[in-house]
């Protein structure tokens, strides 16, 4: 099947895009790399008048570091994010995961503006923003709106996102130094969508978690904080209490159920990463006891 016919505009920066974005309202839509745009217009899942090509405006693309922060341009590629050094420095669970996106020709011309503003929940990404503690930046002509990204995805393929607004850039804290994380996902095949995945920042201290966000995708309509996690956080992990959070967790979830997996099926791997991830980020190989996959 091939596209309906639709007007093509190449904006030549932010406020030209925002323009664009305001004179046409829902009948446009925004195109970044177009690995998820033009597959969904080519199936008619949606038929948008206008596209509005933001590739080549020079500011949405670049990797910096700033004040503590790194700052990721949303036009910057899945293959840039892979190999940046700043990336793997400041914030390694980006570099570990991404590498689960798709294969190498998505990977060239997908970006994280994309992904994000995509929403998918099984995409990696949207889970590590949420582990690492991201800010999601936004514009529109009425100005800046930094959307911190626990609060940034609604549903399915749905975000805060309005017709009218840019996603500009994403802000994260630089990892500290006693940091550590974790990423895990299951798929039929590497590169394919995760049936269940994990991504995990942590900062351990002796044997103890102070601090653990655990971020599950593809198990809800969007990516879940893992609240049950909550209770690993300053005390010694027995096999109890992981057993406890684990229950916790089944009952947090609320998978869907598809030709991959079932909701019960789902539901078992994420207690199979959780208990992989707390033994991992510990040293601790007496607790990986959340069973066979
Ligand atoms: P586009 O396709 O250009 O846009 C996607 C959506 O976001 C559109 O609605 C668009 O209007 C909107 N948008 C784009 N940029 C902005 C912006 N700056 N501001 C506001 N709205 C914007 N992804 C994964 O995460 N994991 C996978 O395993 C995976 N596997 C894939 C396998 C295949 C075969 C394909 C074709 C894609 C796969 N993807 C996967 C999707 C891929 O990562 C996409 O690149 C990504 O989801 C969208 O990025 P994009 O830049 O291509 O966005």
């Amino acid at each position: 099947m091939k596209a309906s016919a639709f007007n093509y505009a190449r904006a030549t920066s932010v406020v030209n895009a925002l323009e664009l974005l305001v004179a046409h309202g829902d009948k446009a839509k925004v195109l970044s790399g177009g690995q998820s745009l033009m597959p969904a217009m080519n199936l008619r899942l949606i038929s948008p008048e206008l596209i509005v090509d933001i590739g080549e405006i020079a500011e949405l693309r670049g990797i910096a570091v700033r004040g503590g922060a790194l700052i990721i341009g949303a036009l910057t590629r899945h293959v840039d994010l892979l190999k940046s050094p700043e990336v793997a420095a400041h914030a390694p669970l980006l570099t570990e995961a991404i590498a689960h996106v798709a294969h190498p020709a998505i990977r060239n011309r997908g970006t994280i503006g994309g992904s994000l503003a995509h929403a998918d929940p099984a995409s990696e990404l949207p889970a590590c923003m949420i582990a690492l503690n991201a800010t999601i930046i936004v514009r529109s002509q009425i100005g800046e709106r930094r959307i911190a990204a626990g609060d940034f995805f609604t549903g399915v393929y749905e975000t805060v996102l309005s017709a009218q607004e840019l996603l500009i850039a994403v802000e994260l804290p630089v990892a500290r130094k006693s940091s550590v994380h974790f990423f895990h996902e299951f798929a039929r095949r590497h590169g394919d969508y995760a049936i269940a995945g994990l991504a995990a920042q942590a900062i351990v201290l002796g044997d103890v978690f102070t601090d653990l966000r655990m971020v599950l995708f593809a198990v809800g309509d969007r990516p879940v904080l893992a609240r049950s996690a909550e209770k690993l956080i300053d005390v010694v992990v027995t096999p109890a209490l992981l057993s406890d959070a684990s229950a916790a967790l089944g009952e947090e979830l609320d998978p869907p159920e598809d030709q991959q997996a079932s909701a019960s099926m789902r539901r078992h791997l994420a207690k199979v990463l959780l208990a992989r991830c707390v033994s991992t980020l510990l040293g601790r190989p007496d607790l990986d006891v959340g069973g066979s996959v």
